[in-house]
Order: C-alpha cells, then sequence, then structure tokens
C-alpha cells in the first residue's frame, strides 16, 4: 500500500447524508465494513490516510435532482430551493448527529467523536478518524436559537448558518456560473444572533454557503477566525459558491483558513462537473490561496460523497494521488504537513478550543 502520511484533516464531507438515504438497519455496517460506495467508509478513509475532518449533518432539499441537472449546462443560475420546515429539519438533523455518534461507536476505537483540537490531534496520533460534528445550514435550530445548545451538547462543534437557500437567519448563495457570490440579501436578526451564540459556546462558523452580504455581516459580527470549509477561488472559477479576492483577504486577516473544495465544478474555469480534470487544476486553486493568504490559512474540505470529483482521487483512498501532486508541486514534508492537516489542527484549537 502506498504511504499514507501525512494524515488528512478534511473540511467537508457528506457521509452522513450518504448513509441517512440507506434503510437505518444497513447503515452502521455500510459503514464499518465498507460498502464501496460514494467517496468514504472506515475501511477507505483508514486505508487512504483520511484522519478525520467536519463530518455535516445537511438536510437535502426535495426534488433539487432537477435543479442539480441545470448544472452540466454552460452557463446556469439554479432557482434557489424552498425554504425547509423546521420540524423537518429537527428530525432529519437529529438523526444525523445520533448517526455519527453511533458510528464512532461501532467503530469500535477506530473513529472517535472529537470535541477540541486536542481531542483531534490525540484521535489521528492513535490512528483512529478524528470526527468533528458540523451543521450545514442551521434549519434544524429554531429561529429564537432553541435547539443549538442541544446540539452542542451533542457534540456539535461547526456550523454553516445557511446552505444555498433561504432560512429564518439568511440566504445562502445559489448556485450560478459564471457569477460572483453578490447575490441576494445578508443574515436576519435571527441569523446575526446565530453568530454571536456560536461565538459563546465556540462553534465554528463556516461563511462557505453565504452570499457576500451575508460573509460581510458574520465578518462584522464574529469575534472568530472567518473559515470557507469546501470553498474556491473566484478568480481562476467564477462560481458564486467561490472566494473573492477580497473575502479571501478578510479570511487572512482574521487568522482564518480555506480549505479547497475538489468538487470540479469549483475548481475548473468552465464551471462543468468532470471527472477528467487534472489535480494540477486543484493545486493551482492551492497555489492562489497560498499567495492571498500565506501558508498557515490553507487545507482542503472535499466535500467527499456529495460532489463530482477528479477520478484522479476517486474516493478516499486515491488521497495518495494529493500528496504526489502536493509533493511534485516542490512543497517540502513540513508545508505537505500543514496543508493536509497542521493548518485545519491550527485553526480548530483558535476556533473551538
Ligand atoms: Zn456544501
Amino acid at each position: 500500500m502506498a504511504d499514507a502520511t501525512p494524515l488528512f484533516f478534511d473540511g467537508h464531507n457528506d457521509i452522513l447524508l450518504r448513509l441517512w438515504r440507506k434503510p437505518a438497519s444497513a447503515r452502521l455496517s455500510a459503514f464499518v465494513e465498507g460498502d464501496g460506495e460514494g467517496h468514504l467508509d472506515l475501511p477507505r478513509m483508514l486505508a487512504g490516510g483520511f484522519g478525520g475532518g467536519l463530518f455535516a449533518i445537511f438536510v437535502p432539499s426535495p426534488d433539487f435532482g432537477e435543479a442539480d441537472a441545470l448544472m452540466t449546462a454552460p452557463r446556469y443560475a439554479v432557482p434557489p430551493p424552498p425554504p425547509l420546515a423546521r420540524d423537518h429539519a429537527l428530525a432529519v438533523s437529529r438523526e444525523m448527529a445520533e448517526l455519527l455518534i453511533a458510528m464512532a461507536e461501532a467503530s469500535e476505537g477506530r473513529m472517535r467523536l472529537c470535541l477540541d483540537a486536542a481531542g483531534v490531534r490525540a484521535a489521528m496520533a492513535a490512528g483512529a478518524v478524528a470526527a468533528v460534528m458540523h451543521m450545514e445550514g442551521a434549519e434544524a435550530i429554531a429561529p429564537d436559537l432553541d435547539g443549538l445548545a442541544a446540539f452542542h451538547a451533542l457534540g456539535l462543534r461547526s456550523l454553516g448558518p445557511v446552505w444555498s437557500r433561504p432560512t429564518a437567519f439568511g440566504d445562502g448563495v445559489p448556485f450560478c456560473f459564471p457569477s460572483g457570490p453578490d447575490i441576494g440579501p445578508g443574515l436576519t436578526a435571527p441569523g446575526r444572533d446565530l453568530v454571536r451564540a456560536c461565538n459563546e459556546l465556540r462553534i465554528m462558523l463556516d461563511v462557505s454557503h453565504l452570499n457576500e452580504a451575508g460573509f460581510w455581516d458574520v465578518s462584522k459580527i464574529s469575534h472568530a477566525p472567518l473559515v470557507a470549509t469546501h470553498s474556491n477561488v473566484a478568480a481562476l472559477c467564477p462560481s458564486s459558491r467561490n472566494l473573492t479576492e477580497r473575502q479571501l483577504h478578510a479570511i487572512r486577516d482574521t487568522e482564518g483558513m480555506v480549505g479547497v473544495n475538489f468538487a470540479t465544478s469549483f475548481l475548473r474555469a468552465d464551471g462543468q462537473k468532470n471527472p477528467e480534470t487534472p489535480l494540477s487544476v486543484l493545486l493551482d486553486h492551492v497555489e492562489a490561496l497560498m499567495e492571498e493568504l500565506g501558508e498557515d490559512r490553507v487545507g482542503f474540505g472535499s466535500d467527499f460523497d456529495c460532489a463530482t470529483i477528479p477520478q484522479a482521487i476517486g474516493d478516499a483512498r486515491g488521497l495518495g494521488a494529493l500528496r504526489d501532486a502536493l509533493r511534485g508541486r516542490g512543497y517540502g514534508a513540513a508545508l505537505t504537513e500543514k496543508l493536509a492537516q497542521g493548518n485545519w489542527l491550527a485553526t480548530l484549537a483558535r476556533t473551538i478550543g
């Protein structure tokens, strides 16, 4: 087997969504024994050196498949899906939080749910996958923030106030290409309260699906570093999901970071879903981010188990190809280690403690 070090800590994956879509009785065995579907399961994580990451609780919009199909056109502006009902979002989110806890238990020590940066470090040092619970879109939380403390008690340590749809807290950025992120209004009053409450609880705030107005609202209100867990560089791929130079400078100035998203639609200059995208395109984003942010503020946020990714990686077992690509750019061992995990560990220490 190829050398699986340094381990990667990854800013975003959707394995909870992938497993949740299976019958409840099949979820844990699919994870622990591996089902070979999607990009992630425990055997493939361990084989590829997937050392840990943010595991997203995400409530899918019904019928988003059709909208997703629009994204194969050369230019597109996907209409945002309608808001979710809170009781539905709460029920699904609880199931996913409980699923993550059950996955850690069923792994018999090979995956741990981690509550702080020291826990992440210890898990990775012990060869266990370090899972941090993330919520992508806060529809499970009531506008008066009822529910936030309960999810924090279950282990929630990272939260994106919105996914790409309207919510009580603000509007997410719709999927548009080519387009900048300045689409729609910023955070609502409950959205601003949510940011303050996350600061108090030391829940990391993720700006990845915010529109530009919402991004600047978070930057004004939050005391914490600005973190985009899975976004890329708008100058290289003009997707509404990517970050402008001004946003990148704000991230730099707060000692935040960006996790490079493997989704080819956010990597390629033509915005297309195309698995034949070479890793050099992904590395160009790493390079551009290091120029804007410095080498301490860049990592990865794969979007595994959701996105169309370069076939050179394929799934978690293919992380070795990414290590080789980093070395191929002439990055030394110290820089490769920072990009793979060190920068995430430092950012987690600054945000969740
Ligand atoms: Zn996402």
